[in-house]
């Protein structure tokens, strides 16, 4: 463990007391990494490196920003064009000129959209987007794979069974403060499963207005998935949706979607799209999207000029260096790092992820306690990490070696562990949360 840091853990307790949940995002509480060892918060990110407030140095391959910072942590050229945003008035009685000019530049990526609209955070774009699904079809219904943020629409799903979430990211979530009278208005189906998926369809033909899934998550689609999932929104005339708020400009330059030469109706981006600056956006064709000005959307900090300015740079960025090159091999040093290291050591993963968001599993019952001592083991050696990162351009394969070597010698002790069966003795802190739950033991 570092030798100090305790401030950062002091400071995560004294959070639980007055913010519920101690953060406004699940993935960054420290019990789904390290419970009560976890640094829980920094002082300087620049590139793939942390400093925590106690000023111990860590690398990144924990996630990197939860997927967004993909050209890395405080990018010179992206807060180049942040602080011209800032210092030239961020926010004004008239629009930001830069709006319509990443508007034209995601509808150029994206040759078969037409118009584009703006929110803050990628939940707050599907919302969006499903109203104007639901505004465009006139029905109310949505068939949904995966996870899509913290809304009504998509938490009602858990209304009829809290069980209707299980398969997707986050199963079990608690549908309180979610008017019942949404029940059975989300209805989901299971990636790559043409019988769940025929399923939602047979049973709600008349009333589904939005098909809305990732196109690629931890695996790619099976044959013919994808086609059949377009065919049927234009058979029964429902708006197709991509969510690509992870998977967008990861793989390649605007949405994964491209690669598999597939239209929707609509793709939503957000994350690494500003690079870290909170910008979400919803791109999609006129005669969907041109609904948006009948039904009601609008706020007042989507028109804020630091996320245009941070999306504009990100992509200038992106199609003037090498971006997607490196970081699709580093993605592939991570994914291959993993089963040679797994297999010479004769631990037994699974590893999975579009290529630039590679992750791997424990294959054992016991996996959240080798996951939580891996974790352990990797940060006493200067690495923030979790079975899974997010790679940024800010790696090198300097970085990404020195980190292997560290996994290497982390996979012998889980070896060691796994045969004496003593992985839970190996432990300084409870074992990690597996998923959503209450935060009970606040220390007074
Ligand atoms: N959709 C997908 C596919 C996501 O991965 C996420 C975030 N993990 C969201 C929506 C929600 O985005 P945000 O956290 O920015 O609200």
């Amino acid at each position: 463990m570092k030798a100090k840091c305790k401030t950062g853990q002091n400071l995560w307790q004294r959070a639980k007391k007055i913010i519920p949940g101690g953060s406004q995002l699940l993935s960054k509480r420290s019990e789904i990494f390290l419970p009560n060892l976890w640094p829980a918060y920094y002082q300087k990110a620049k590139g793939c490196e942390l400093w925590d407030l106690d000023n111990n140095h860590y690398f990144d391959f924990a996630g990197m920003g939860i997927s967004s910072c993909i050209l890395g942590y405080a990018d010179p050229d992206v807060n180049r064009a942040v602080q011209f945003a800032v210092d030239n008035g961020s926010m004004a009685t008239l629009n930001s000129f830069e709006e319509i000019k990443l508007a034209e530049k995601l509808v150029d990526l994206h040759p078969w959209s037409e118009m584009v609209r703006y929110t803050r955070s990628g939940g707050e774009a599907c919302s969006v987007a499903v109203r104007i699904a639901r505004a465009a079809s006139g029905r109310d219904k949505v068939a949904f794979c995966g996870y899509h943020g913290w809304h009504d629409w998509y938490l009602s799903t858990n209304l009829s069974s809290d069980g209707n979430l299980d398969g997707q990211l986050l199963p079990g979530l608690d549908p309180l403060g979610v008017p019942k009278s949404l029940v059975n208005s989300a209805i989901p189906f299971y990636y790559n499963d043409f019988k769940s998926f025929n399923n939602v369809i047979e049973t709600n033909r008349d009333s589904i207005g939005a098909i809305i899934l990732e196109p690629v998550r931890a695996k790619g689609p099976e044959k013919g998935f994808l086609e059949h999932i377009r065919k049927v929104a234009d058979d029964i005339g429902a708006v197709l949706i991509f969510d690509e708020v992870t998977s967008g400009f990861h793989n390649n330059l605007g949405g994964i979607h491209l690669t598999y030469n597939l239209i929707p109706d609509i793709a939503i981006f957000a994350k690494a799209l500003g690079n870290g600056f909170p910008i979400g956006a919803i791109v999609g064709k006129r005669d969907v999207m041109d609904i948006a000005q009948s039904t009601f959307i609008s706020s007042t900090s989507w028109t804020e000029r630091v996320g245009f300015a941070a999306a504009i740079a990100t992509i200038n960025k992106m199609e003037s260096e090498p971006v997607h090159e490196s970081l699709n091999r580093y993605g592939s040093l991570l994914k291959k790092g993993w089963q040679q290291i797994a297999e010479a050591n004769g631990v037994k993963i699974e590893t999975s992820g579009i290529t630039t968001i590679p992750n791997f599993r424990f294959c054992y019952e016991n996996s959240l306690a080798i996951q939580t001592y891996f974790t352990q083991e990797m940060m006493s050696a200067g690495y923030l990490a979790k079975t899974g990162t997010a790679v940024t351009y800010a790696y090198t394969e300097e970085i990404i070696n020195g980190y292997m070597e560290q996994v290497d010698k982390v996979f012998k002790k889980i070896k060691k562990g796994l045969s004496n069966k003593n992985i839970e003795k190996m432990l300084k802190s409870e074992i990690k949360h597996s998923t959503f739950k209450r935060l009970t033991g606040v220390q007074e």
